[in-house]
């Protein structure tokens, strides 16, 4: 009896595989032929001064609106698109759109993207960067590019020359994630980022988890310590917001502000950015 059970958890395992497989295929397939239809495209999210409230720029955040599966998210989508080399051109595509929206919006405010390992590790990725910005006549010190501190540990002397020549051209650098990698203390010093990014692990929980509260409070301090620009992703309720303000002049992002949008309904948040660029309230902004 228990021989046959067995055998049928092999059948109904073996069945998941193959689902699996015909799910990853899909997706595969859907990634190589979605680059050039234009279906990656960026979403963004307000970055906040909370202290005054003012708006201060976007991140750009990949969407792919596909065809067979729907809006997919970045976590899906970007680890397979590494797998099977599209990443650099999946990028290229959302930050081209990316730089073409952001030069619509008032010239202060800045454009954060993300990038992955995989370009990190590319020694012509600032040659590539500088190129888009060129052809898009887009300031780059409006860019600020974002760098996993997970990312970092493999891969130290590439992101080194990274930032260094990423730097040389004006483009901001900053570390994304910060608190759930290994880098050391001693690395964060020996890299020159512009502003660390605590996690969103840490901040959402704060209120109820005394731990992730001590970890937010060290990274503050050490950030103002450092003299390194802090910003808290991951903000989703005023209490929390409440407790940031004690760090002072940090920067800040996160549900309580909105969710990320696509360009086409930025409209009236820039409007009221610039008819009034300082507002002491965050406007909580429904889900859409
Ligand atoms: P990230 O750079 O840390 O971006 C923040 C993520 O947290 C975003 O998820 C954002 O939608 C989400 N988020 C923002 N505020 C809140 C909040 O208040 N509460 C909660 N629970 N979540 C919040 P998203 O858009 O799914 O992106 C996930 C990750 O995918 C990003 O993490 C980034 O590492 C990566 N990613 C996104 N776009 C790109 C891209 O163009 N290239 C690469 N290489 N990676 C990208
Ligand atoms: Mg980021
Ligand atoms: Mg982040
Ligand atoms: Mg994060």
């Amino acid at each position: 009896h228990a021989k046959r059970q067995g055998r049928n958890s092999f059948f109904w395992f073996e069945g998941v595989m193959a689902d699996e497989m015909r799910f990853r295929n899909e997706l595969e397939m859907g990634i190589r032929q979605g680059i050039p239809r234009g279906e990656f495209l960026p979403y963004y999210e307000q970055q906040i001064d909370l202290q005054t409230g003012e708006l201060t720029g976007f991140e750009m955040l990949a969407r792919w609106d596909s065809p067979h599966f729907g809006l997919v998210s970045p976590e899906i989508f970007i680890p397979v698109a590494e797998d099977i080399g599209a990443i650099a051109a999946l990028s290229e595509s959302v930050i081209r759109q990316a730089l073409e929206d952001a030069k619509d919006w008032d010239p202060k405010l800045g454009l954060s993207v993300n990038i992955s390992p995989v370009q990190l590790r590319d020694p012509w990725f600032a040659q590539k960067l500088l190129r888009m910005l060129v052809e898009a006549n887009f300031p780059p010190h409006r860019l600020e590019i974002e760098i996993t501190e997970s990312c970092l540990h493999q891969n130290l002397p590439q992101a080194r020359s990274l930032i260094t020549s990423l730097k040389n051209q004006g483009i901001k650098v900053t570390l994304d994630d910060f608190g759930t990698g290994y880098s050391s203390l001693a690395q964060l010093r020996s890299l020159p980022f512009d502003r660390i990014k605590i996690d969103r692990s840490f901040v959402t929980s704060l209120i109820e988890n005394k731990d992730n509260a001590a970890i937010v409070h060290a990274i503050a301090m050490l950030g103002k310590d450092l003299e390194l620009p802090v910003t808290a992703e991951g903000i989703e309720s005023s209490e929390v917001l409440k407790h940031l303000l004690q760090y002072g002049h940090i920067k800040g992002q996160g549900y309580l502000y909105g969710h990320p949008r696509p360009a086409g309904e930025l409209s009236e948040l820039l409007r009221e950015h610039a008819t009034s660029p300082i507002r002491s309230e965050p406007v909580a902004v429904a889900a859409p």
